[in-house]
């Protein structure tokens, strides 16, 4: 038997109320012992407005748990591992590839565990998908993510300024999902992202992705969706077809509806950080992040009309 991990969260928000709080308490591998947010509190939890202050009044804490903006985490991350705390980080895992590399090196040296979480990979059709590709080679896919921003991300500023992604928010989730599946890596190729003229991240993107096997994959995010909104990714294979919808939720192979595991995506994600903390291990696969950097790198810049919430 061991004893519960001792758990602090940083950045309490929508993410951490709709699904951090309960995968926690049904996880006995974790106890709750603080938070630090400047405005948000957890009820009957110990709350500081700093991780410092936190940290100092909590020195028994084990691990911490990232969840503001991602412009805001390498400062908690660096915080926490030096304070000798196992650390989880929210997707995406920061603002910048080379901070999170940071990260992970100071988290070796520290001799703690380093999470990069992407939650969108335990959705429970994306391993089926990957056993099925893995022995089913794929020649294209499809993958459309369109999303009503007004809908899913109101009132969230930090979206939409430098290092927030913008549409590449819920885009990163597509391509922890590809990048998970695809039997080998593809690279970006062409990309045209679409920025509204009074703001710093895009509200769409059309990405071409290859590989040397010649695997095609052609990605499409748009935040203007209003209606249906679609999380889709369709494969053609040699054999025939995979679709994976609602994110992951759902999946069909050849047209036949698979049956799945229920939806579990953070209780997932906390089963494997204590795994890792109990392992001495870390966790940190930048490749989303790589591709969206490589958006912003290779893709053509539109201005497109304003947008107001
Ligand atoms: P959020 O509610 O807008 O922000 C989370 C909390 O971070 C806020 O409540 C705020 O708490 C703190 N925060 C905001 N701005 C900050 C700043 N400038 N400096 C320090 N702390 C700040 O966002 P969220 O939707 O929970 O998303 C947070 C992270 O989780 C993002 O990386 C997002 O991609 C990821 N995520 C979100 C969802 C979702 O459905 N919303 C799903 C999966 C993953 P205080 O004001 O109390 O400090």
């Amino acid at each position: 038997m061991t004893s519960p991990i001792k758990l602090a969260i940083v950045g309490v928000g929508k993410i951490v109320y709709d699904q951090h709080l309960p995968a926690i308490s049904a996880n006995p591998d974790f106890t709750l012992v603080a938070t630090a947010s400047r405005n948000n509190t957890i009820d009957n939890v110990p709350s500081f407005p700093t991780i410092e202050a936190m940290l100092e009044a909590h020195p028994e804490i084990d691990a911490v748990s990232l969840c503001m903006p991602p412009q805001y985490r390498y400062a908690a991350a660096r915080k926490a591992l030096a304070a000798g705390k196992h650390v989880f980080m929210e997707k995406p895992p920061g603002a910048t590839l080379s901070e999170v590399a940071d990260l992970d090196a100071y988290a070796a040296e520290q001799g703690v565990s380093l999470f990069a979480s992407w939650h969108s990979r335990y959705a429970p059709g994306v391993q089926p998908a990957k056993s099925h590709l893995a022995a089913n080679a794929p020649t294209s896919m499809h993958v459309i993510w369109k999303e009503d921003v007004r809908q899913w991300h109101p009132n969230q500023d930090w979206i939409w300024q430098a290092g927030g992604l913008g549409v590449f928010d819920p885009g990163i989730n597509a391509l922890s999902i590809v990048t998970e599946i695809l039997p080998s890596a593809v690279f970006l190729t062409k990309a045209a992202l679409e920025f509204p003229e009074n703001r710093d991240a895009p509200i769409a993107a059309d990405l071409h992705f290859q590989n040397a096997d010649a695997v095609k994959v052609h990605a499409e995010f748009d935040w203007r969706q209003t209606g249906k909104q679609s999380w889709d990714i369709v494969v053609t294979t040699v054999q025939g077809e995979l679709r994976l919808a609602d994110g992951g939720a759902r999946l069909w192979i050849n047209g036949a509806e698979q049956p799945l595991e229920k939806e579990a995506e953070y209780p997932s994600l906390y089963q494997r950080f204590a795994a890792l903390i109990r392992a001495g291990q870390s966790d940190v696969d930048v490749s989303p992040l790589r591709h969206v950097a490589d958006a912003f790198m290779l893709g053509r810049r539109k201005v497109v009309e304003a947008f107001h919430d």
